[in-house]
C-alpha cells in the first residue's frame, strides 16, 4: 500500500490550489489524486471564464467566496502573464433590463462596497450612457464593473498544478477514490483506475476533499454531510460566429430573475480568445460528468432526483413553483437555440439565433440542497470525525477566480485546528514562494475577520 502524508482528493482548480499551498509551506508526502487522465477535466475546465468582482454576492451569505474572488484576482493577473496564459479585462455590465429590476442594481452597489471592491470600480450607468459605452444594449440601467476580466482557467489550473507538482506534490492521475475506511487509526482510500478496474490503497495521515461535483458523494464516504442532496445542472453555450463577436466588448448580465437560485440568466460573455458566447443555462442532468446534450437527460435526472427525494430538501425544493419555473424555461432553452438566444435579446434586441452557428463546451455546477429544501449559498467545510479529513463542499461559482485565496484560507483552517500538527516538524524554513510567487500570509489573511 502506498502511502503520503496528505491526499488531496480532486485535481480542479481547487485541489491544485490546495496541494500547492502544502507543497509550498511543507517538505511533506502530497497526493492530489485524480480520478480522470488529466487536471481541469470538468468544472475548472469548462465554465466561463470570468474573473468576478463580487459585487452581486450578499456580503452576508457568501461572505467567504466573495473575499477570496477578491483576493485572488491580483494573484491570478500576476500568474496568467507569468506563464502566457490569455487574459482580457474585459469588464462587465449587469443590466437592470426593466425599471422595477434598477433596485437590485443598487443593492449591489452596496454589497459591492461591503465586500470591499475598491471606490470607482464600479458605477451606475443611466440608459444612454450604457448606449454610449455598448450601443447594442437597451436597458433602464446598468452597474458597470471596470475590474471584471476573462481568463482560461484550465489553463491556470493546469500551469498551478505543475507548479504544485514542482513544489514537490505527486499527482496520481487516472486514479478515482472509490471508497474511504479507516486502518490502524490512519485513512486508507481504496482506488479505481479507468473502468471502475482496482488500482491498489492510498494510506494518507489527512485527507483534503476537493471533488468537485462529487464532493458531496467523497464526504459521504466519511460518514458526513447525511442530510443534503446535490443537484446537477449542465450550464450550455452558443458560441457567435466571428462576424458577430464584436456585438458587445464587455460581458453583459441582466439581474437574476430568480434571487433565491444560484445561477445568472445566460448571458453575452467575451472569452479572453476574443470569441463572444451566450450562456449558460442549467439544465438539470442525472451526473456530474453527463455533458451529452438533450432531452434524453432528463428522465435520469428526474428519477435521480426521485431517489434524492429520499432527502426531505429535494422533494421541498421540486413542491417550489419558482423553482419549477426555472427548470422549464432552462429545458426550453437546452431544446431551442432561439430560446437561448432569446433570453440576451431582452437586453440586446439586435441579437440573432442565426448570428450563432456552433456550441461551445458545456460545464456543470452541483449546488448542495439543505434538509429544509433551499440552495446551500456559501461553500461548506466538513471536518471528518477522527479530526484527520477537511471536505470542502458547494464550491461553486466564483470558484474559479477565488481559488488560491480559498485555497490559502481552508489550509490555514486545518492548521488552526490543529490537522496538520503531524507535519510540524517538516515546515519549510521560509515558505518558497518561487513559483507561483504567492504570499501565503497574505491570501490566507483574506477572510474578513482572519
Ligand atoms: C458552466 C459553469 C460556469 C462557471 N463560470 C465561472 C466563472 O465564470 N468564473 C468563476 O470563477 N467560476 C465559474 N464557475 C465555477 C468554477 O468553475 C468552479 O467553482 C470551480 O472550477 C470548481 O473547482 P473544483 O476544483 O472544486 O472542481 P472541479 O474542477 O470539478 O474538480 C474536481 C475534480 O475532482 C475529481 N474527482 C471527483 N471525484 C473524484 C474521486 N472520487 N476520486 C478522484 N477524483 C475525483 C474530478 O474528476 C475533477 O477533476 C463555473 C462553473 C460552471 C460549471
Amino acid at each position: 500500500m502506498r502511502e503520503c502524508d496528505v491526499a488531496v482528493i480532486g485535481g480542479g482548480v481547487l485541489g491544485a490550489a490546495v496541494a500547492y499551498w502544502m507543497a509550498d509551506l511543507y517538505d511533506a508526502r502530497i497526493c492530489v489524486v485524480e480520478g480522470e487522465g488529466e487536471v481541469a477535466a470538468h468544472a475548472s475546465g469548462r465554465n466561463t471564464g470570468v474573473v468576478h468582482t463580487p459585487f452581486y454576492m450578499d456580503p452576508d451569505r457568501r461572505g467567504a467566496m466573495a473575499a477570496a474572488a477578491l483576493a485572488s484576482r491580483g494573484m491570478w493577473e500576476r500568474f496568467a502573464a507569468r506563464h502566457g496564459v490569455p487574459w482580457a479585462g474585459v469588464g462587465t455590465l449587469e443590466v437592470a433590463a426593466e425599471e422595477r429590476e434598477v433596485a437590485a442594481l443598487e443593492r449591489h452597489m452596496e454589497w459591492g462596497a461591503r465586500n470591499g471592491v475598491p471606490e470607482g470600480a464600479l458605477r451606475l450607468l443611466g440608459p444612454s450612457e450604457v448606449s454610449r459605452m455598448e450601443p447594442e444594449v437597451r436597458c433602464a440601467s446598468a452597474l458597470h464593473c471596470a475590474l471584471d476580466a476573462s481568463t482560461d482557467y484550465g489553463a491556470l489550473t493546469r500551469r498551478l498544478a505543475g507548479a504544485a507538482a514542482g513544489a514537490g506534490a505527486e499527482l496520481a492521475l487516472g486514479r478515482r477514490v472509490a471508497s474511504a475506511g479507516r486502518r490502524r487509526g490512519g485513512i486508507v482510500l481504496r482506488l479505481a483506475g479507468p473502468g471502475g478496474v482496482p488500482a491498489g490503497e492510498l494510506a494518507a495521515g489527512l485527507v483534503v476533499n476537493c471533488a468537485g461535483g462529487s464532493s458531496l458523494e467523497v464526504a459521504r464516504m466519511f460518514g458526513l454531510a447525511g442530510r443534503f442532496s446535490a443537484l446537477h445542472f449542465r450550464g450550455e453555450y452558443w458560441t457567435a460566429d466571428a462576424a458577430h463577436s464584436g456585438l458587445a466588448g464587455t460581458n453583459v448580465y441582466s439581474v437574476a430573475r430568480f434571487a433565491g437560485f444560484p445561477f445568472l440568466d445566460p448571458h453575452w460573455i467575451r472569452r479572453a480568445d476574443g470569441r463572444a458566447e451566450v450562456g449558460p443555462n442549467a439544465v438539470p442532468v442525472h451526473a456530474p460528468h453527463a455533458y451529452g446534450r438533450g432531452l434524453a437527460d432528463v428522465p435520469a435526472a428526474l428519477s435521480r432526483a426521485a431517489r434524492a427525494a429520499a432527502s426531505p430538501g429535494v422533494l421541498r425544493l421540486v413542491a417550489n413553483p419558482e423553482f419549477l419555473s426555472l427548470v422549464c424555461a432552462e429545458l426550453a432553452s437546452s431544446v431551442s437555440k432561439a430560446a437561448m438566444v432569446g433570453r440576451v435579446r431582452r437586453f440586446m434586441p439586435r441579437v440573432e439565433p442565426g448570428f450563432f452557428s456552433g456550441r461551445g463546451t458545456a460545464g456543470i455546477r452541483t449546488p448542495v440542497i439543505s434538509p429544509d429544501g433551499r440552495f446551500v449559498h456559501d461553500a461548506m467545510e466538513l471536518e471528518g470525525l477522527e479530526g484527520d479529513s477537511f471536505h470542502i463542499v458547494n464550491y461553486n461559482s466564483p470558484g474559479a477566480t477565488g481559488a488560491p485565496a480559498y485555497a490559502a484560507m481552508a489550509v490555514k483552517k486545518m492548521r488552526e485546528r490543529g490537522m496538520l500538527d503531524g507535519l510540524a516538524g517538516r515546515l519549510r524554513a521560509r515558505p518558497r514562494g518561487a513559483e507561483p510567487g504567492w504570499d501565503y500570509g497574505e491570501a490566507s489573511g483574506a477572510l474578513p475577520g482572519a
